[in-house]
C-alpha cells in the first residue's frame, strides 16, 4: 500500500466522466460563464471507457477498493452503464458509487443496476420549485428529481440525497428536506458551499455552517451521532431518535478532514489530482495513449501521490491559503 507525505493511503478513486452537464447549478457551472458557446471537451479529448477501466485496474493494484463515477453530469455520457460492467470485473474494487442529479434516473436506474450498480447519491437543494429551479438555472422542478429518487428505490439501489446549503438562497429548505427524507427513510446529507474552481463568487457569507445547520435541525429533531464506519469516512453522521434514518454532514469548510484524505481524482479528460482544489493536474490521457505499459504507469501514479502533501481545506480553516487558480468542478467531479 503506497502512501502520501502526510502518510494517508490511496483508498478511493473518482472519475468523472463528462464536462457536460443539463444543470447550471450557480454554485457549480453558473449559465453566465457556461452559456452557448462554452467550449466543452470533444469526444477525442476525453477518457474512452477503455482507457478509464485501464486506469482504474492500474489504480486498484496500489490500493483503490472504492470508485465513484461522476462528472458534470455522468448519466449525460452515452452509455454509463458498460462502463459500470466493466470496472464492476476489476479485482480489488470492493465498491462502486455514482453521483448524479437525478434528472435521468427514470430511464437509466434499471440498466445501471442491471450492470451491478447499487450505489447512487443524489443531489437535491430544495424542494420549493421557485428555489430549485433558480438554483439549477435549468428551470426543472423538484418533482424530476423526487421521481427519479423513488425510481432508484423501487429499483433497490441503496440512496443518499446531498443537499448543497448556501445562506439566502436554500437555507430555508433545511427542515422541509429533512422532515421529507427522514419520512422516506433516505440519507439527506448536507454539504457546506465550497470554494471549488473559480467560477462560483464563493465567499464565506454564503456557508451555512455544519453547527448552524445542526442548530436549526435540533429545533425540531432529536439527533444521536453515530461513529464513522472506516478510517477517512468523509460525512459526520447522525441519527433521529428511535429511527435508523441518518443524516450527515459533509463539513468541508468549517471543519476540514483533510488529515485523513484517501481519495485521487480523475477529470474527464485524464488529468490526474491529488486534490479537489488542485491547480495542476497530471495528464494521464497522454501517458495512457502512448505505448506506456502498465507498470510503468503504476509507477508515475505511485510517485505522484508519494509526493502528495494536499490539504487544501485545513489551510483555508488557519487562513494560509496560497492556490488562485483551481480546477473546475464539472471537470474533477466534486
Ligand atoms: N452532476 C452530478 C450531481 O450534481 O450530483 C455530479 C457532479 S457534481 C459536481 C457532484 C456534487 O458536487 C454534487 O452533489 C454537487 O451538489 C456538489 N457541488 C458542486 N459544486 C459545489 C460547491 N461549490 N460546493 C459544494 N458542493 C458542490
Ligand atoms: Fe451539473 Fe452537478 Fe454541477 Fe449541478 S452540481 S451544475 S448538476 S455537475
Ligand atoms: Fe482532500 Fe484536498 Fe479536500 Fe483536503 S481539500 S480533504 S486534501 S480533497
Amino acid at each position: 500500500m503506497i502512501k502520501d507525505k502526510l502518510k494517508r493511503p490511496l483508498h478511493d478513486l473518482r472519475i468523472s466522466v463528462t464536462d457536460r452537464c443539463n444543470f447550471r447549478c450557480q454554485y457549480c457551472m453558473p449559465a453566465e460563464i457556461f452559456g452557448p458557446d462554452f467550449k466543452f471537451l470533444t469526444q477525442d479529448e476525453i477518457l474512452s471507457f477503455e482507457e478509464i477501466e485501464r486506469l482504474s485496474r492500474i489504480f486498484s493494484k496500489l490500493g483503490v477498493k472504492k470508485l465513484r463515477i461522476t462528472g458534470g453530469e455522468p448519466l449525460m455520457r452515452k452509455n454509463v452503464a458498460s462502463l459500470i460492467t466493466m470496472l464492476n470485473q476489476i479485482e480489488g474494487i470492493e465498491d462502486i458509487g455514482l453521483t448524479t442529479n437525478g434528472v435521468l434516473l427514470q430511464k437509466q436506474s434499471q440498466p445501471l443496476y442491471d450492470a451491478g450498480l447499487r450505489r447512487l447519491n443524489i443531489s437535491l437543494d430544495a424542494l420549493d420549485n421557485q428555489i430549485f429551479q433558480k438554483m439549477n438555472g435549468r428551470g426543472v422542478k423538484s418533482e424530476i428529481v423526487l421521481k427519479g429518487i423513488e425510481t432508484a428505490l423501487k429499483t433497490g439501489f441503496s440512496i443518499k440525497v446531498n443537499m448543497v446549503v448556501q445562506k439566502g438562497v436554500n437555507d430555508s429548505q433545511i427542515i422541509p428536506m429533512a422532515k421529507h427524507f427522514k419520512e422516506m427513510g433516505v440519507t439527506l446529507r448536507f454539504i457546506e458551499f465550497m470554494d471549488v474552481g473559480n467560477t462560483n463568487g464563493w465567499n464565506w457569507d454564503q456557508v451555512v455552517t455544519k453547527k448552524e445547520i445542526y442548530d436549526s435541525l435540533s429545533k425540531h429533531f432529536k439527533l444521536e451521532p453515530v461513529d464513522s464506519n472506516y478510517y477517512g469516512e468523509v460525512a459526520k453522521r447522525y441519527k433521529y431518535e428511535n429511527s435508523e434514518t441518518e443524516i450527515g454532514f459533509i463539513t468541508s469548510v468549517s471543519e476540514s478532514f483533510c488529515s485523513t484524505c484517501t481519495r485521487a481524482r480523475i477529470s474527464a479528460n485524464g488529468n490526474f489530482y491529488t486534490c479537489l482544489f488542485s491547480s495542476k493536474g497530471h495528464d494521464l490521457k497522454t501517458i495512457v495513449r502512448s505505448n506506456h505499459d502498465d507498470e510503468q504507469i503504476l509507477k508515475i501514479i505511485s510517485d505522484i501521490w508519494e509526493k502528495r502533501d494536499d490539504r487544501y481545506s485545513d489551510e483555508r480553516v488557519i487562513g494560509s491559503l496560497s492556490s488562485t487558480k483551481k480546477i473546475e468542478m464539472s471537470y474533477i467531479g466534486g
